[in-house]
């Protein structure tokens, strides 16, 4: 067992670091990955560029999957290539402020990935 937050390890049965309180992990990559949750899912490579663009700008750190084969990352079978899909995550702590910065693009760009333009509603 090992503290997220300071690193401390403890044997089996500690379940809170007594230096920081925190909840102790088996492991810390658990930890990293489990703060990454599910932002969006989309076919739209253009609201994908631009969002992965804004989530950038934002400082939002995100991940995305993208591919033909997304069903398998799920353990579903697939017979072959599936639509192209891509599927966005954000960090925990910063979903709130990445659904925003995606309702924002979606409300003013739903049909169109020209970026120059103007956008309502966004600063
Ligand atoms: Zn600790």
């Amino acid at each position: 067992m090992i503290c997220p937050e300071c690193l401390t390890e403890y044997r089996e049965g500690v379940d809170r670091c007594a230096d920081c309180g925190e909840k102790l992990v088996d492991h810390i990559e658990e930890t990293l990955s489990s703060q990454l949750v599910s932002l969006t899912m989309t076919t739209d490579a253009g609201l994908l560029s631009a969002l992965a663009d804004r989530l950038e700008r934002a400082g939002v750190p995100y991940v995305i999957e993208a591919g033909t084969a997304l069903p398998l990352l799920d353990d579903r079978p697939i017979d072959g290539p599936q639509p192209w899909n891509a599927r966005v995550w954000v960090l925990d702590a910063l979903h709130e402020r990445a659904q925003e910065i995606l309702e924002r693009l979606q409300r003013g760009d739903a049909s169109t990935t020209e970026m120059s333009g103007p956008f309502p509603g966004v600063h």
